[in-house]
């Protein structure tokens, strides 16, 4: 906010709270949420990412995306007639994920939204810290591997439609750009607002599509919503990533929408980007029958190295039973 005289909402009266350059307007709180609500509603009713009858799965950490995501397509859930059901995977990485957890679990319990906890240590007797000590690769590597796994049983067994995910307009365009330069034009087709399910591979959704990172902030904070604000331990952004991300921010400045019409602009053209694969179609995990590069999947050749056997098709059971109780296999 400047200094001096008070600066009012483009729309009414109060107080503005921040400014939309795109949109040329300053908004006060309740205007501000008005605006990003509709803009998260038209991006799923524009990409059509979920409709009536449907399943979605929300795949929530607790942080303020996940937990964006999570409310707005509950309120949307309503209106439009599909069912949201809630997926929080605890990682065992100390304080960080006790605190994720229960912040989940409120969260869920107070919107009555279903919501499925599994737990890593207990599904596989090891916690994230124990794979990375166990194998020494990156923890994010191994934290997207185990995720991406355990996403996709659980989205499998319950029969949902599409897996929905927090990722916002600055997660994906500095990441569309990197594999822009490097040429890896078939990876941009899977970064756009939505993924078609293809052999057992749950599509996805990205409702906070054409919504950035510091709108997110604001409106998570202005709507009480609850998250955790504490950036997960292991972050760590690698310079490319951090450096498009920058010059991605610095041209929005001099020409405001910039951002929004590039996201766009990859929306409308994913079919160019998905014809140009070079991949085979995915075969089914020996091991477990998930989808799989290989002839084994990456989860199995994981936990082959780190427990000495691949646990896929053990931990499926699991699954299966946790979901059993909750009532929520189909
Ligand atoms: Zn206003
Ligand atoms: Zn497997």
């Amino acid at each position: 906010m400047k200094s001096g005289k008070e600066i009012r909402c483009s729309l009414c009266r109060e107080p503005a709270v921040t400014r939309i350059a795109y949109a040329k307007l300053w908004l006060c709180k309740k205007h501000f949420i008005e605006f990003i609500e509709k803009r998260i509603l038209e991006t799923i009713n524009r990409y059509r990412l979920a409709g009536r009858g449907q399943r979605i799965l929300v795949a929530v950490s607790g942080g303020k995306d996940s937990i964006t995501t999570l409310y707005m397509l509950h309120k949307a859930s309503m209106e439009m007639g599909f069912k949201v059901i809630a997926l929080h995977i605890d990682l065992g990485i100390g304080m960080y994920s006790k605190i994720s957890r229960e912040t989940v679990e409120h969260f869920c319990q107070s919107l009555r939204i279903p919501l499925i906890t599994l737990d890593l240590k207990t599904l596989t007797g090891y916690s994230l810290p124990e794979f990375v000590h166990k194998t020494r690769r990156p923890p994010c590597s191994i934290c997207g591997l185990l995720k991406r796994y355990l996403i996709n049983v659980v989205a499998q067994e319950i029969k949902a439609d599409a897996v929905a995910l927090g990722h916002h307009l600055d997660d994906l365009l500095p990441y569309i750009f990197k594999n822009f330069i490097l040429q890896n034009l078939f990876e941009i087709s899977k970064l756009g607002p939505r993924t078609e399910s293809e052999n057992g591979l749950v599509g996805r959704i990205r409702p906070l599509y054409e919504v950035s990172e510091h709108e997110i902030a604001l409106y998570a904070k202005l709507s009480n919503l609850p998250f955790v604000d504490e950036e997960c331990p292991y972050a760590g952004k690698k310079n490319l990533d951090k450096q498009v991300k920058e010059f991605l921010n610095s041209l929005e400045s001099l020409h405001p929408g910039i951002k929004i019409s590039f996201a766009r602009a990859v929306a409308r053209n994913i079919h160019v980007y998905k014809a140009l694969s070079t991949t085979k179609p995915l075969k089914k995990c020996m091991v477990c029958g998930a989808p799989s590069n290989d002839d084994i999947c990456s989860f199995c050749k994981l936990t082959n190295r780190v427990a000495g056997k691949p646990l896929g098709a053990e931990v499926r059971l699991k699954i299966r039973d946790a979901l059993s109780s909750l009532g929520l296999l189909e």
